[in-house]
């Protein structure tokens, strides 16, 4: 899903991650209380260089949640998931669906073939595949999906500053 950005979505934006977010083409994943917790940004930035992270968490609860199982060992324990072919090929899969969602935004070279977060291989970056899963929905992104599970973050309970929360009042933004 990719959401139009409201003016409240970038000041969000601006608020969680302490400058101002370039290149937004939208909101890729939300808060219950309606805040983003994804942006989804150009291929390529208003000053011309390429940005390959599609998707970019941008929750500050989400983002310490992976930040602690990269932390933790889990994201080794991951990595040796690929190791079964079944998740092999559906984080292969991700890859493919990652790179073409960001191709109808426009092709650029620089970063032709280059997805986020270690894809198609290995897992490097639990901030970019969380943030994959939260914008595709749960069986895009098998590694993901298990980091959503694993966190002690939830997209279901708000856990936003009271400055930076939606406008939805708890209700569900979808
Ligand atoms: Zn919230």
């Amino acid at each position: 899903m990719i959401e139009p950005a409201t003016e409240r979505d970038l000041e969000i934006m601006a608020l969680q991650l302490g400058r101002t977010m370039r290149g937004v083409l939208g909101v890729g994943a939300r808060c219950a209380c309606g805040a983003p917790t994804v942006v989804v940004t150009s291929p390529r930035l208003p000053d011309g260089s390429p940005f390959p992270t599609f998707y970019y968490l941008t929750h500050p609860a989400a983002t310490a949640a992976a930040s602690r199982l990269e932390a933790d060992g889990t994201m080794a324990e991951l990595q040796e998931r690929l190791r079964e072919p079944e998740v092999a090929d559906a984080y292969a899969a991700a890859h493919a669906a990652y790179l073409a969602d960001r191709e109808a935004h426009g092709h650029v070279e620089e970063i032709a073939g280059i997805s986020a977060g270690g894809m198609p291989a290995r897992v490097k970056c639990l901030h970019a595949v969380l943030a994959h899963a939260l914008a595709a929905g749960t069986g895009v992104n098998p590694i993901g999906d298990a980091v959503l599970e694993l966190g002690d973050w939830s997209p279901a309970e708000c856990a936003c500053a009271p400055e930076a929360r939606g406008t939805a009042d708890g209700a569900s933004a979808s």
